[in-house]
């Protein structure tokens, strides 16, 4: 929308005019990230910026305590105003003064938000650099765990259409791009909504079809929506990365049942035994919630237990976070935060023990990297294999041996050695 205005896009922040930033709200880290992301770009606004303003699922939640507490932000943008975006930022740029907000009602439960429309996804701004780009197929969300703000927030989940989304595919494809991270709140519910039934499996084949896309990965694959079709199709399909991301959250029927997710401890179990059984190289990613109301240290040893067992190659643990207006928030037997913190670390520490040894199996072992950047130094180059998503999981450091030239490519490297949760690795000649 800028750039239709004759605005140019900078990437640094201290050359902005305007700095927009987009929050996330739906638990208490983001929050605070998104809050420390506000005052620090705040800073900016002693130098050349002008206008801040501000967007997203924070905004949406917390809208007038926001507006009294960080009266350096120019402007705050809810979600449902995105159909009215630009004229919102127009009007304030025009009259350059705060606009006056209506008094917010109550917020609204499960309005349907607007998805952007098909033009402004074509000719989005590409912010992850020159190799892979997120391709949203959905928002919102209608899965009402019990201890998440986002139906509340971004409404019940809304499948965009197939033919859109690969439009948008072959347009980021011509840019250049060579992986595409699908995303949605949940995407093994696209589809159903607009088609009547579970349509992943057919929309990953369609876009695999591309001419310029190599690696497709999906992630937020919540484990009830994982069917034998899909799991058929990302192993007959080279382009689609045998890369699960499966939020599980819990292990404990008891916590599963409260969290009111939708599958079982058997059927989980059951699950991961039949990705590994198809796809024997499959990686396993996982999210997990320490301390949410009533979990036991015996919930929390059957987590330990399981968490030893299944073996993720990748996990990312939340404490959990009380969020007003969400049932749990008002569940009995809240865990202190001290024990939250200290159940956090056990289950972080056992997850590094199980990484590096699974990455110590790797060494010698030859992979593909997707090459993106160089090091400061320029000892090495950084890039990613299969098994590591962007900015969640692990990276890959290549020595330097004058190789320039691969980045943004893909190259065939051995891996040479561990370091935490990234590797080293050489390019084979
Ligand atoms: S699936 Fe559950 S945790 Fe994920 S966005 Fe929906 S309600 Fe929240």
């Amino acid at each position: 929308m800028f750039k239709n205005h004759e605005f140019k896009i900078v990437k640094d922040a201290k050359l902005a005019d305007i700095l927009v930033i987009n929050t996330c709200g739906f638990i208490d880290s983001a929050k605070e990230e998104a809050i420390n992301t506000i005052l620090e770009m705040a800073e900016y606004k002693k130098k050349r910026c002008k206008y801040l303003i501000v967007m997203g699922c924070l905004v949406q939640r917390y809208k007038e305590e926001l507006q009294k507490a960080l009266p350096e932000v120019d402007l705050f943008i809810k979600l449902e105003e995105y159909d009215k975006l630009w004229e919102k930022i127009e009007k304030y740029l025009n009259t350059k003064m705060e606009e006056k907000m209506p008094e917010t009602k109550k917020q609204e439960k499960l309005k349907v938000l607007p998805i952007p429309n098909f033009q402004e996804f074509m000719q989005r701004v590409i912010t992850t650099g020159k190799n892979y780009a997120y391709l949203k197929i959905g928002e919102g969300c209608s899965n009402f765990c019990t201890y998440c703000a986002i139906p509340y927030i971004r409404g019940p989940f809304v499948s965009r259409k197939k033919e859109e989304i690969i439009e948008e595919a072959k347009m980021l494809a011509e840019k250049g791009i060579k992986e595409l991270i699908i995303i949605a709140q949940d995407t093994t519910k696209y589809g159903i909504d607009l088609y009547k039934k579970p349509g992943l499996p057919n929309l990953l084949e369609e876009i695999s079809k591309i001419n310029g896309i190599e690696w497709i990965r999906f992630l937020y694959s919540y484990p009830e929506g994982i069917s034998k079709e899909l799991i058929e199709t990302v192993k007959n399909n080279k382009k689609i990365l045998p890369y699960f991301d499966i939020p599980i959250q819990h292990i404990s029927n008891k916590l599963l049942k409260k969290m009111n997710r939708k599958t079982s401890k058997e059927e989980i179990i059951n699950l991961i035994k039949e990705i590994r059984k198809n796809i024997p190289n499959a990686t396993l990613r996982t999210s997990i919630i320490v301390g949410f109301p009533g979990e036991t240290n015996e919930d929390f040893e059957e987590l330990m237990d399981f968490i030893e067992l299944a073996k993720f190659d990748n996990l990312g643990a939340f404490m959990y976070s009380k969020e007003e207006g969400t049932p749990a928030a008002s569940f009995k037997n809240q865990i202190h935060g001290n024990t939250k913190k200290s159940r956090y670390n056990k289950l972080m520490q056992k997850q590094q023990e199980i990484v590096r040894k699974k990455l110590e199996e790797q060494i010698q072992k030859q992979d593909t990297v997707l090459v993106e950047d160089i090091s400061f130094d320029s000892k090495f180059l950084i890039g990613r294999t299969k098994n590591q998503a962007p900015d969640i999981d692990g990276i890959t450091y290549i020595i330097n041996e004058n190789n320039e030239n691969c980045i943004n490519n893909f190259v065939d490297v051995k891996i040479t050695k561990v370091l935490d949760y990234d590797v080293q690795a050489q390019i084979i000649k």
